[in-house]
């Protein structure tokens, strides 16, 4: 196993390390930025020779280092071997070709070049005026998306971290529509202000909880509609808990559908979700965190029919689009209401600039120059190219699925729509309990995440212990895939022998 070590320390060593005050030296950065990417470029090319999985016990790591900063300066090449001989064996890799687990990811090389510059030129972009390049990259790059995926032109975008932000700011949105004054006047104590309730399908992810839980509704304000056979929220149902809900007196919040839900990546009905939200007057959020970037494919667009009618939407660009952890994309027909909800310009800076200021777009004041990386990734790869590697990857899941549908000691337990396989080892001619079968699968799975070439992960499916695969690296070919297979089969074998 060749692991790729920090490159022979660069020749420059007699240039101090930094003055007693000030930067590192231009020529130590020149040296030693050269070496790191050269790192880079090695960790590249070299990522298949680690275990995916890190090998190392909880406290390992905390335990390797020191308890307290050091006081005298250190040089650069020491951090970097601190690096390398400590933190590496302390990395799970997600760029390894092998790793299958959660959502496969990409930080494409382009991505991880915007990333280098845009730290270097540390823009904030809370007003325009802190950087008119990153507020209106940001406008332009997800104006590309936004077309790509075929949400109408009424839909203005705005980047934050993560999907789960996004989708608590659509919670924020649809609150501030609903519950009139509740900006100046809160929640609390409100006789005017009935119990609220926003609906999700029982496969919905764990960021609805939470932003219902942080916009104060309480937990108990989610109600999850059952899904169908094909984890898909029943439409029928909805309309149901809608119309019980008011008559109990219960003011309906917001509906958050989900296209690609984490467990199966099943897709609710949005168009009829749709319909429901529109003659009942509810804020539609989608959350198409993992799979929305198909909505580039045409052969994905039945999945997506509707998307357009919703109030907001939200994909995660660092997901399936090869974007370097983190930038989620959030898209809202109705962002003057994020900023009724949050602007608020202290006099420091009000400014006479006729312009956006990203600052009024969401809670936080400073934003990271996230733009630059979705733009780079975009222009580099072309919507094209990013349609083909999305269809390679599709591929390949719907290859495994066809692996384990032929074989009579597996079985799928769910819809493959897009690049995530559910499965589960069920060997044929003898009878199974399920606590049994989930006993198998999991040390299966131990097994397999143990080899240290291939890592996945389950969910829990009506009960069933599930294993999932999960494809979209840029690095994953056929040949892990199948590897994957081989791999689990073997683990099979070894289990029941
Ligand atoms: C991954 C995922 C999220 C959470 O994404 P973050 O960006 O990590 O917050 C939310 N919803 C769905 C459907 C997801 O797949």
């Amino acid at each position: 196993m060749s692991i790729p070590t920090t490159p022979s320390t660069p020749s420059t060593l007699s240039i101090p390390e930094a003055p007693a005050t000030g930067n590192m030296s231009p020529a130590q950065f020149r040296a030693h930025g050269h070496a790191m990417v050269e790192w880079i470029a090695r960790y590249m090319e070299h990522v298949e020779d680690y275990p995916v999985l890190a090998r190392v016990a909880p406290g390992d790591i905390r335990r390797a280092l020191p308890s307290s900063a050091p006081d005298a300066p250190e040089p650069f090449e020491q951090v970097m071997a601190d690096f390398d001989r400590i933190l590496v064996p302390g990395l799970t890799h997600w760029s390894h070709p092998g790793f299958m687990a959660y959502f496969g990811i990409s930080a494409s090389a382009p991505g991880v070049l915007a990333d280098f510059i845009a730290s270097a030129l540390n823009q904030q972009a809370m007003l325009w005026r802190t950087s008119p390049a990153a507020t209106e990259l940001e406008e332009v790059a997800l104006g590309w998306l936004r077309q790509l995926i075929g949400l109408p032109e009424a839909f203005e975008g705005v980047i934050y971290d993560t999907a789960s932000i996004s989708s608590l700011h659509a919670l924020a949105a649809a609150r501030e529509l609903a519950v009139p004054g509740v900006r100046q006047l809160g929640l609390p104590g409100r006789p005017d202000v009935p119990r609220l309730r926003v609906y999700c399908s029982d496969q919905a992810h764990s960021s609805i909880d939470k932003g219902v839980i942080l916009a104060g509704l309480g937990h108990e304000a989610l109600r999850r509609i059952p899904s169908d056979a094909d984890y898909r929220m029943q439409p029928d149902l909805l309309r149901a808990a809608i119309a019980d809900d008011r008559a109990a007196g219960i003011r309906p919040l917001a509906v958050v559908a989900t296209v690609g839900t984490t467990s199966t990546t099943s897709v609710d009905p949005v168009a009829a979700i749709a319909d429901i939200c529109e003659a009942e007057g509810i804020w539609l959020h989608v959350d198409a965190a993992y799979a929305g970037v198909t909505a580039m494919l045409p052969e994905c667009a039945a999945h997506f029919a509707g998307l357009g009618r919703a109030d907001s939407v939200v994909t995660n660009p660092h997901k399936w689009l090869f974007t370097p952890f983190d930038l989620s994309a959030f898209y809202c027909r109705r962002m003057d209401v994020i900023r009724q909800a949050f602007s608020l310009t202290p006099e420091y800076l009000k400014t006479p600039d006729a312009a956006r200021n990203l600052m009024d777009t969401g809670v936080q004041l400073g934003r990271r120059f996230r733009s630059l990386k979705l733009w780079m990734i975009l222009r580099y790869f072309g919507a094209d190219g990013v349609r083909a590697r999305l269809r390679a990857h599709i591929a390949l899941a719907q290859a495994f699925a066809g692996w384990v549908d032929a074989s009579p000691d597996f079985e799928r337990l769910a819809p493959v729509p897009f690049s995530v396989v559910c499965f589960r080892a069920k060997p044929a001619g003898r009878a199974w309990t399920e606590a049994g079968l989930a006993a198998l699968n999991e040390r299966i799975m131990t097994r397999v995440n143990a080899g240290g070439e291939v890592f996945l992960s389950h969910t829990v499916l009506r009960g069933r212990f599930t294993l999932r695969i999960a494809i979209g690296n840029l690095d994953t070919t056929q040949r892990h895939v199948a590897r994957a297979w081989e791999l689990i089969r073997e683990a099979l074998a070894a289990e029941t022998a």
